[in-house]
């Protein structure tokens, strides 16, 4: 979309916790693409609480995203270190923001990405607003935003106290991959999918969010936070939006976040009784973690939507660490026809469904039921899917995306006030009133209980049953 006077483009980007995990993986690997790209070419300042020099942040860039595998460009990275300037200070004291507003110099429109501890969101905002750097500013929030619908509430109430609501950017990278970006066009532009995407021919929708690996070196981070409020609540409740979306009216973000708010805000609060909670052997040893916690490291539930497209369909997501692989997927089932007369018992035969892989690769496959070759006329199910070579991630990376997306003022990709609140209702119940956590193997899919709340629903897809634990 073509800039306007409204929406000014970015003159300055400010990093808080430029010292941190998120900087290191993401952010700095991120604005050097989008330097590598032209895109970027703005003083970045990074604050965070190391008493660096500004060579030292250039340092520390440089060793991040060479540590991420980037192809190395000298010049580009040049031009970034070149505007590369380091604030130290805590953001508790107010004078770490005058130190900040000396250095943004004349920035009229700066940017500032919150890669801090949720627990500081509010804080940074009204240090921003405190030496009076908010005006023509924006807001890069990172999640998890608040830890319930309250404390959601509280948030935009501190933030909208200095920020009107288009300059928050609530972000969530995962909407920023490649395969839910063209879930639109695989749901809206195929005449032989969208009459199917509803309740008269799905019978189920699951989606998995699996991590082969454990919380690493994040555990403290992780065991304030758990599954539930890591990528349930924000990751897979974005994927339902996205999957069980009207199409939007108008090409314009407006029209893309009413739909995606209409589908949290049709959706009933999770039943405790269909909510598994795990956690993986071998977490309570992970430093940082709290002697016994019961932080679930695995979570899943089911979920219903009630509006016309989706009553009586039966949403099911799990997500967690230290499983047996790593993939994020959705798997659209549909109801089995009418049985064919020539078959005696057809419980027993696949049904079609559409799977798309977000992660590790990037594409739609159907699953189809065709005659096997022989005598005898017993569907069997092939996958239709597009070759290995063509199923890469490409294009930018989703924090390369975003990052540029809210330089330019665009907040289609981004969360919005209500769409955040609503998902923080759909989980709250079962924040509160949450069941005991499974213990599982690591390498395994989960609790076994996780598999007794799909088990008459087809189970989760490429699982046996018998490989819970
Ligand atoms: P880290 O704990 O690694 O980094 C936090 C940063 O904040 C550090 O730079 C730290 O500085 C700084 N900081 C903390 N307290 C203060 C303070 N009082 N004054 C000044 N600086 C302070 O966290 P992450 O980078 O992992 O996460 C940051 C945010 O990003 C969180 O909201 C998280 O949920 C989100 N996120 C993280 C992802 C990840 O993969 N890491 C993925 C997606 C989102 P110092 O190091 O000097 O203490």
């Amino acid at each position: 979309m073509p800039l306007s006077v409204d929406r000014p483009r970015s003159d300055l980007l400010v990093m808080f916790g430029a010292s941190g995990d998120l900087a290191k993986k993401k952010l700095f690997p991120a604005i050097y693409r989008l330097e590598r790209r032209g895109l970027l070419g703005i003083p970045v300042i990074g604050v965070a609480l190391d008493d660096w020099t500004d060579d030292d942040l250039r340092n520390h860039a440089r060793a991040s995203i060479a540590e991420q595998g980037e192809e190395w460009d000298d010049d580009a990275f040049e031009r970034l270190a070149a505007n590369l300037r380091y604030v130290s200070g805590d953001y508790t004291d107010p004078a770490t923001f005058e130190k900040l507003r000396a250095a943004a110099g004349p920035a009229e429109h700066p940017i500032f990405h919150f890669a801090i501890p949720p627990s500081m969101f509010a804080t940074v905002a009204d240090g921003i607003a405190g030496v009076g750097l908010a005006d023509g500013a924006r807001l890069v929030i990172e999640k998890p935003f608040g830890r319930d619908h309250d404390s959601a509430v509280e948030l935009n109430d501190t933030l909208h106290q200095h920020f009107p609501e288009s300059a928050i950017f609530r972000i969530d990278h995962f909407v920023g991959k490649e395969a839910l970006r063209s879930l639109l066009v695989t749901r809206f532009a195929n005449a032989i999918v969208e009459p199917l995407w509803n309740r008269n021919v799905v019978s189920a929708v699951k989606i998995t969010m699996a991590e082969a690996f454990g919380v690493e070196d994040r555990g403290a981070f992780y065991d304030s936070v758990g599954a539930m409020r890591d990528v349930m609540q924000n990751h897979l409740l974005q994927m339902v939006a996205l999957l069980a979306m009207e199409q939007p009216v108008k090409e314009d973000a407006r029209s893309l976040r009413d739909e995606k708010a209409k589908v949290l805000e049709a959706c009933r609060p999770v039943d405790p009784t269909h909510f598994v909670r795990g956690q993986y052997d071998g977490y309570l040893e992970v430093p940082g973690v709290r002697p016994g916690s019961d932080t679930e490291t695995y979570a899943a539930f089911r979920l219903d939507i009630d509006c016309p497209r989706w009553s009586g369909v039966p949403f099911f997501l799990r997500a967690g660490k230290a499983l047996e692989r790593t993939v994020t997927e959705m798997t659209i089932e549909f109801k089995a026809p009418p049985r064919p007369m020539w078959i005696p018992e057809h419980s027993h035969l696949p049904h079609n469904s559409i799977r798309i892989e977000v992660k590790p690769e990037n594409f739609a496959a159907l699953t189809w039921l065709r005659k096997e070759p022989g005598d005898e006329m017993m569907p069997t199910a092939v996958t239709l899917a597009p070759a290995p070579d063509e199923r890469a991630d490409i294009g930018p990376e989703p924090y390369e995306l975003l990052i540029e997306e809210a330089m330019t003022g665009d907040p289609t990709l981004f969360a919005r006030e209500d769409s955040v609140l609503e998902s923080w209702r759909v989980v709250d119940r079962i924040l509160d009133e949450y069941p005991e956590v499974q213990r599982y193997s690591q390498g395994s899919w989960g609790p076994r209980r996780a598999a007794d709340l799909v088990r008459h629903h087809g189970g989760w897809p490429e699982e046996p049953p018998g490989e819970h634990q």
